[in-house]
């Protein structure tokens, strides 16, 4: 998980759904206060296509939470940070449906992060692994801060999930050589996030690994070309996997910035 702006702008233009979208959503969100826990939610507005493209755009084609790539022809969800029907911790609430229609609740979310989904066994590794993904879980550090309706406020919820839009992940996750999300000195919401968005899956940990080869096998030459001296064409080299693999719309970017940050865990030098 990498932080992303809503603030992002291409060619001048602010990337978001147009003016027509936003109408939609602006009646439909009327019409959820006025209806309350019992409104059916649209999903023809919170999941329209023009939504869809401005998510697209803005997670640069990634899912928001596991960072892997959502634009090859795969079906992803829009998510709702904060479940718009119900929500799992607390079974009298009746969802945050007055936030059903709110871009900045709205992500784009792959099926292994956002549904329920077994961790199946892989060819090198035959064990079934656990059932997880986000659903309707939305964890608290207080349950006493839940937002219960619309005119509670939402910034005062102690929230255990890390918002890719509202947090700096990357202060908070880390990740080892093995490829595995690791929460940094224990934090809580390190902790909640990579167990909620089920961050470590196995494919997912795989992927990260040949990430990791990638990015270790050119950090090593320029540990090479350092020792031998040669600290232009290195400090070239490592500017080179800054602009390539860490940028945010490069793939598992999040991964590559936790081997820049912190190469020795890496068995790097630089
Ligand atoms: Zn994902």
């Amino acid at each position: 998980m990498i932080r992303v702006e809503r603030s992002q702008t291409r060619s001048r233009r602010r990337i978001e759904p147009p003016s027509t979208w936003f109408d939609k959503a602006r009646d439909q969100t009327a019409d959820a206060i006025r209806d309350g826990s019992g409104h059916e939610v649209d999903a023809g507005v919170y999941a329209h296509d023009d939504l869809r493209a401005a998510l697209e755009e803005l997670f640069h084609h990634k899912c928001a939470y596991c960072e892997i790539n959502i634009s090859s022809g795969f079906n992803w969800d829009v998510e709702h940070f904060r479940p718009k029907g119900r929500v799992i911790e607390r079974s009298e609430h009746p969802g945050y449906y007055w936030l059903a229609y709110e871009w900045t609740n709205l992500y784009p979310s792959c099926q292994h992060c956002n549904q329920a989904r077994k961790d199946r066994k892989l060819f090198d590794d035959p064990t079934e692994g656990p059932t997880r993904g986000k659903k309707d879980q939305f964890p608290l550090a207080d349950e006493t801060t839940r937002a219960m309706d619309p005119d509670d406020d939402i910034t005062s919820e102690k929230r255990l999930l890390l918002d890719p839009c509202g947090d700096q992940p990357e202060d908070h996750v880390a990740f080892g050589a093995d490829g595995g999300a690791i929460a940094i000195a224990d934090d809580s919401q390190a902790k909640a996030s990579i167990h909620v968005y089920h961050l470590n899956r196995r494919r997912l940990k795989k992927d990260r690994r040949l990430r990791i080869q990638q990015t270790v096998e050119v950090l090593r030459v320029v540990d090479e070309l350092r020792a031998a001296g040669h600290h232009a064409p290195a400090g070239r080299l490592l500017d080179t996997v800054r602009d390539q693999f860490a940028t945010d719309a490069s793939p598992l970017a999040g991964v590559v910035r936790s081997i820049l940050h912190d190469p020795a865990a890496f068995g790097l030098l630089s």
